[in-house]
């Protein structure tokens, strides 16, 4: 069966050469138990290692079945240890943390056997070596002798054609020691037995032949008692096949939780990384967003980081539907469809000493509700909002709130004939000490817009084949809505007579253009009245003539339709200033062309240097984050070695420990992941509130959860690669010893 030829085993140990044995020759059969014995240092394990398959010898030849071996390939000695070899030693090497059963099992799982498949196998084998009540005890809870059954169980569940056992009762009082040479004798009837010992007396019994070794080589090898039955050896190797997917799921998780030390520290961990690269990598990019909201910005003059601009794509006029549409969206604080009053400021005074200074806005967005004063209940009522610490809001509020105040903007002038109300002040919850709004119900923000978009127009009146520029400040050609003219007509002032033939201008024609950012439009009008300071009062109502004088007065609804078109331009604002982009994204999808103010805000070249330096700092604290993990992950394997140097004893290939080491660490990466998803869940639905988590949820999207789940997995990935590359660079025996 095994034949050594001349064979010797050198050991290599920095540069020393040191002799394990030499030029030994030896003819092994099936049916033999045999005894080497032999002092301390003879040799003897070193020829069972070669024998084993589980260490290369140097020179001469070993042969298997007459096959030579002096070729053979690291891969080709682990399939003749799965074959031939069942291996039984002095420590036991079982797996402690594993049941009497599992020890059992594990080898036949690793050799491709089914769960269900060997259960009987593995209930008999225990039997057997009389462990039975044992079945389900930890063999770690054993005795020393208890655990060397157990071994010999394991080495005969394959039924390999060779047991090869190495000082098997050198831990073990002698009763036991007996009851194990008993059980090899009887294994030995029908394979070969080859047993080292200390002790031959123990053995001499029961033996068929010795075999006595010193310094290296054979000093003695007697047949003891023939062997009872031939057998034929030839093909008498077992077959095996590759451990199931389902198997290795299997001891992979098994492996997970059966230490629990192990599985808490490998939890926590990886619960580190989670959280700290979690945290980390949000405050970055709270710190990024941060950045990119400031700056300046020189086309608007509201800057709020979370106001999105939005005209439609055909440049046409919003409409309700438009708004409701928008609303609908998640995250929308509110919408100002006038998008002019947000740019332009006006002035509120009473005419005297009081004055205010903000923007207008629609009492809808107001919520109902004011701190001093009433809500409006009647035309031109307003509400102020502004800071408590105002000397007027606050001190004087009293006295805001009965008087009368009136409209002016430095463009446009003052609003005439708007005679205003605060009846409500409403103040900031934080400490703006610069903004003030003026909230007005939607006829007079309609009318403010107009007043605006005149302003911002070009307005040009061809009056007898001449275009005039209106003239603010002598009021020629200046346009006033008035109910007491007729559509499609128009009341010039009479001291514009002198342009028309005679002085007459009756039932001439006058056109109106209008050019503006947003739209151009233009109106035909029949003179039908000339106006001066006698007939005023009788025509337009009105009788301050020196005010009015040169202006131009046209039917309200031609008015509306000129100037009053609605809103080309409006301004949605966000609740949440993180979620702008998601916001801008779907407006774009929408069909509406969005412009977020924070992405026209421009910083500085030192904000920018600042920005980057920030960024390295905080690529290098995750990378050495991940490093140090790392290696405490690697320390914590380090007491993994006996269990994976004992898989491959048994059979296991580095492909398979590489994988069931994954297994492992990819189930506790996976579970601190989902206790990291739990919590922030659970802070997110309120259950629990630690601000701490605050950054987290606020900044870090879809993608970053996505992300770290990957370094997760590439982690876990890495490692077990290493681990396994590691595991396997030294002869198995070297493995099996290192961790001793
Ligand atoms: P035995 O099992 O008979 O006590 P060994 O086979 O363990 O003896 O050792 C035989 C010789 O080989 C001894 O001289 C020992 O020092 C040497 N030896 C064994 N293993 C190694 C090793 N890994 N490196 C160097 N020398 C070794
Ligand atoms: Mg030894």
């Amino acid at each position: 069966m095994i034949e050594l030829k001349n064979v010797s085993k050198f050991y290599y140990n920095k540069g020393v050469i040191a002799s394990g044995f030499t030029k030994v020759n030896l003819k092994l059969d099936m049916g033999e138990f045999v005894a080497i014995t032999g002092e301390s240092g003879s040799g003897k394990s070193t020829l069972l290692n070669v024998i084993s398959g589980l260490d290369s010898y140097e020179e001469g030849e070993m042969y298997i079945n007459g096959q030579e071996t002096s070729h053979y390939t690291e891969k080709d000695f682990e399939d003749y240890r799965r074959k031939y070899i069942g291996n039984i030693f002095q420590n036991f090497n079982l797996v402690n943390s594993y049941t009497v059963y599992q020890n059992v099992e594990l080898v036949l799982l690793l050799n491709g056997a089914n769960k269900k498949d060997v259960k009987d196998r593995v209930l008999n084998l225990i039997k057997q070596v009389d462990l039975y009540r044992f079945r389900n005890t930890k063999v770690s809870k054993l005795s020393g002798g208890q655990k060397q059954r157990v071994a010999i169980a394991r080495a005969l569940a394959k039924n390999t054609p060779i047991i090869i056992a190495d000082e098997p009762t050198g831990n073990l009082d002698s009763k036991s020691a007996r009851s194990i040479i008993k059980l090899l004798s009887e294994i030995a009837k029908d394979k070969l037995v080859i047993i080292v010992t200390h002790n031959y007396e123990q053995v001499e019994d029961y033996v068929t032949r010795k075999i006595k070794m010193h310094d290296g080589k054979i000093l003695e090898d007697k047949k003891i008692k023939k062997v009872e039955k031939e057998i034929d050896s030839s093909n008498y190797a077992i077959s095996y096949q590759n451990i199931t997917f389902l198997n290795k799921i299997r001891l992979g998780l098994r492996n997970t939780f059966n230490i629990l030390p192990k599985f808490l520290l490998l939890l926590a961990v990886y619960l580190f990384v989670v959280v700290a690269l979690m945290s980390e990598y949000s405050t970055f990019k709270k710190e990024e967003f941060e950045a990119s909201t400031q700056g300046s910005n020189y086309v608007f003059n509201d800057t709020s980081i979370n106001r999105i601009v939005i005209n439609k794509k055909d440049k046409s006029i919003f409409n309700d539907s438009d708004y409701e549409a928008i609303n609908k969206l998640d995250n929308i604080e509110r919408i100002e469809k006038y998008d002019l009053l947000l740019e332009n400021h006006v002035e509120l005074n009473n005419q005297d000493y009081l004055y205010f200074y903000g923007s207008v806005h629609s009492l809808d967005t107001l919520n109902d509700t004011v701190d001093i004063g009433r809500m409006p209940e009647n035309d031109n009522e307003i509400v102020i909002e502004g800071n408590k610490n105002d000397y007027y809001l606050g001190s004087l509020s009293e006295e805001v709130v009965q008087d009368d105040f009136y409209l002016s903007n430095i463009l446009a002038g003052d609003l005439e004939n708007k005679k205003l109300k605060v009846v409500g002040i409403r103040y900031f919850d934080d400490d703006d000490y610069y903004t003030m709004n003026f909230y007005v119900d939607n006829e007079l923000l309609k009318e403010i817009n107009t007043w605006f978009t005149i302003v911002q127009s070009d307005i040009k009146v061809l009056f007898m084949n001449n275009y005039y520029d209106v003239d603010y400040y002598n009021n020629n050609f200046k346009v006033i809505p008035s109910n007491y003219v007729t559509k499609g007509n128009v009341y010039i002032s009479e001291d514009l007579s002198g342009y028309c033939e005679y002085g007459n201008c009756l039932n001439k024609q006058l056109k109106v253009e209008i050019d503006n950012l947003y739209t151009k439009a233009s109106a035909n009008f029949n003179i039908s009245n000339m106006y001066n300071a006698r007939n005023m009062n009788s025509l337009l109502g009105i009788s301050n003539y020196e005010e009015y004088n040169g202006s131009i007065f046209i039917n309200t609804e031609d008015y509306d339709s000129l100037f009053n078109k609605g809103s080309y331009q409006s301004s949605v604002f966000v609740k949440d200033p993180t979620e702008v982009d998601s916001v801008t994204k779907s407006l774009e999808d929408m069909g509406y062309h969005p412009l977020a103010i924070k992405d026209t805000l421009v910083s500085n070249n030192l904000t920018q240097v600042l920005r980057i330096m920030k960024t390295v700092v905080t690529i290098i604290l995750v990378a050495t984050l991940l490093f140090i993990s790392y290696f405490v992950i690697k320390i914590v394997l380090k007491s993994r070695n006996i269990y994976f140097s004992t898989i491959r004893m048994l059979g296991g290939s580095k492909k398979v420990s590489k994988q069931l080491l994954i297994i492992e660490l990819l189930a506790v990466a996976n579970i601190a992941y989902f206790l990291f998803i739990l919590f922030i869940s659970l802070n997110r639905l309120g259950f629990i509130s630690l601000s701490f988590v605050d950054t987290i949820i606020n900044y870090l999207s879809l993608g970053d959860y996505i992300l770290l789940y990957l370094i997760l997995i590439l982690m876990s990935y890495i490692i077990s690669l290493k681990y396994a590359k590691k595991l396997f660079k030294n002869s198995v025996i070297k493995t099996l010893a290192e961790e001793v």
